[in-house]
């Protein structure tokens, strides 16, 4: 079920597949709630579905070599479809970044968990257009921060 080739993908999905993406100079996050562990997933029809960035390498590379490789990311972000943080790799290099991840975040309940209070006050009160700077700076997703600039995450602090 999952990764059928992409020869098999209708190009008339592809608009489907970009509304669900934010494109921006850095990451690009998948908005879909659709995940499967820490990966977006998109159902190309009934009972057919991708993995987001593994469709997006394709889209922009070429199949992936079936088997053994898997399409890696670069920058650490699961969610992140931008082609230029995507590359090939073997499952050893895959398990590498998990544990990698794994121990940043070790502890912590949720990915926002890490931040301070004072952070959180920051975020807050961060100028327009400085969002993504701050975030990468602080190590949390684009929706991570945008969720507790709009108050829905982190509500207790005021
Ligand atoms: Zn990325």
């Amino acid at each position: 079920m999952m990764d059928s080739p992409l020869s098999k993908l209708p190009p008339e999905v592809l608009p489907r597949f970009w509304s669900k993406i934010t494109v921006t100079p850095h990451c690009w996050d998948w908005q879909a709630k659709s995940r499967i562990g820490d990966y977006g997933v998109f159902t190309v029809r009934a009972g057919v579905q991708r993995l987001a960035h593994r469709l997006s390498y394709e889209i922009h590379y070429g199949e992936a070599p079936p088997g053994r490789m898997v399409v890696r990311h670069r920058c650490d972000n699961p969610l992140c479809v931008n082609p230029d943080h995507l590359e090939l790799g073997t499952h050893a290099d895959n398990m590498r970044d998990k544990v990698r991840r794994g121990r940043q975040s070790r502890g912590e309940a949720s990915p926002a968990a890490k931040l301070t209070e004072a952070q959180v006050r920051e975020i807050r009160s961060a100028p327009h257009g400085t969002g993504r700077a701050l975030a990468r700076r602080l190590g949390i997703s684009n929706t991570q921060f945008s969720k507790i600039k709009n108050g829905h995450a982190w509500q207790h602090v005021a």
